[in-house]
């Protein structure tokens, strides 16, 4: 009998329609690098499938390949995929897992016939445990019993146990993985989950809400080794202890690493060190993702967010000051009246804020929000939890109006960065007719 040691490891698409960040953000599949590179050194025949980048259809991989165990791993807006490569998976006699950030909390919603193993933590090594016939001593999992599942604890994970991610898969596509105009792009993890407690967020209650961060020599042991010129740290709040920071710095000079970084900040941090954002820059930070989610202190301090306008500006003004590229990253909220989608154009107009990314306010599947919201919610389409989506119903307007400002808003955003000449990789007449698309789909 054949011994099959093969393993699927697969990311699905982000979605089906021509409505996201496809050809302009696209992701390293990190995750599955640390999943492969334990499988392979365990001796088993791992494959990845990413389908950002494939062109085989996922069921047909499945076919030829005939892997023994599938895994795939998402978020909300790709639950739909999720299940439909189980069933294809477990049709073609595979042993399935679901696993990552949607299944760690959302874990019931993949309670299916066709599902075997539901991962609720960080710990891959869970996963190694099944394939080996180890169940029994994983900790972070749900266990299909015919129809009944057994819940284990989910218990944190320490980062610093992560293998080196095997990056074959990423170097054998470098035309696609990029960020922005940085391609291709390779991602870097140094941290799980955030110590903030931002109240739309959900991030910072994964590892089981517990901050777990690898040694900075290590990290940039890493980064030295890669083969592409570009970083992008993903780590919730990369800029946060400003001790590790600094050995960064201290470090990535001393080894005379040349590359251009991305990662996320927040803004008080920002504020408050301008010297070291100097640094930063210095040593090639090229682009800082930062939450500034509003334009004015009722909502952030709603949000929880620990921060004011008065930090944003000036976090915004350093960051413009030292010429590193902003990120600024706003929510639309459900309460909004049409003069505060007005404000938030006003306000990166004044700022001089070059990138602007907005999200519309969803409450999380997992997170308390969603029990706040639910006699509001609109949708269950998990697809729709995509931030680009109304999924509750907005308290001022209704959705159709709601969209309506929402997608002026991101139209005159795209003109403004059009005549500044800042995406020029991108398609603007293909973008700008995908939102005006979506603006008399949803409604004006
Ligand atoms: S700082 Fe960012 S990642 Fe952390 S809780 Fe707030 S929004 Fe989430």
């Amino acid at each position: 009998m054949e011994d099959n040691r093969r393993f699927l490891l697969v990311h699905p698409e982000i979605s089906r329609t021509k409505y996201n960040f496809a050809g302009i953000i696209d992701n390293e599949p990190l995750e599955l690098e640390y999943i492969y590179a334990m499988l392979k050194g365990a001796g088993f025949e791992p494959y990845i499938w990413d389908g950002q980048v494939e062109k085989q259809a996922c069921a047909d991989r499945i076919k030829e390949l005939r892997p023994k165990f599938f895994y795939v791993c998402g978020r909300t807006r790709q639950e739909n995929f999720m299940k439909e490569y189980c069933r294809a998976a477990k049709a073609a006699g595979a042993v399935t897992m679901v696993g990552g950030l949607h299944a760690q909390h959302c874990y019931k919603r993949f309670y299916e016939s066709y599902v075997d193993y539901v991962f609720t933590g960080f710990d891959i090594f869970d996963i190694l445990k099944v394939a080996e016939g180890r169940a029994s001593a994983a900790g972070s999992l749900c266990i299909r019993n015919g129809s009944r599942w057994e819940e284990r604890k989910a218990c944190p994970f320490d980062i610093k146990k992560l293998p080196r991610p095997d990056r074959t898969y990423f170097y054998q596509h470098l035309d696609r993985y990029r960020y922005l105009e940085l391609i291709p792009c390779a991602h870097v993890r140094t941290a799980y989950c955030c110590p903030y407690r931002c109240r739309f967020c959900y991030r910072n209650t994964l590892n089981c809400g517990v901050y777990s961060a690898r040694d900075i020599g290590d990290v940039v042991e890493e980064i030295a080794a890669l083969e592409v010129e570009n970083v992008y740290i993903i780590d919730d709040d990369f800029l946060f202890s400003e001790k590790r920071i600094r050995e960064f710095i201290r470090l990535v000079r001393e080894k005379g690493i040349k590359k251009k970084y991305v990662c996320y900040g927040r803004a008080d941090f920002i504020s408050s060190h301008k010297e070291l954002m100097k640094e930063l820059r210095d040593i090639g930070f090229y682009y800082v993702l930062v939450g500034l989610e509003a334009t004015d202190d009722k909502h952030l301090y709603r949000y929880n967010k620990k921060s004011d306008m008065y930090t944003n500006s000036n976090a915004v003004e350093i960051l413009n000051s030292l010429g590193i590229n902003t990120m600024g990253m706003f929510i639309t909220d459900l309460d909004f009246k049409r003069e505060d989608f007005k404000g938030i154009y006003r306000w990166v107009k004044r700022h001089k804020l070059r990138h602007a990314a907005i999200s519309i306010f969803t409450p999380e599947m997992s997170s308390p929000l969603y029990d706040e919201y639910r006699s509001r919610l609109i949708t269950k389409d998990p697809s729709h939890w995509d931030y680009l989506h109304v999924v509750a119903k907005p308290s001022a307007m209704s959705v159709k109006r709601y969209y309506m400002y929402y997608h002026i808003l991101l139209v005159k955003l795209f003109i403004r960065a059009w005549r500044q000449g800042i995406y020029d990789f991108v398609d603007y007449k293909y973008y700008i007719g995908s939102i005006l698309k979506n603006f008399f789909r949803f409604g004006g």
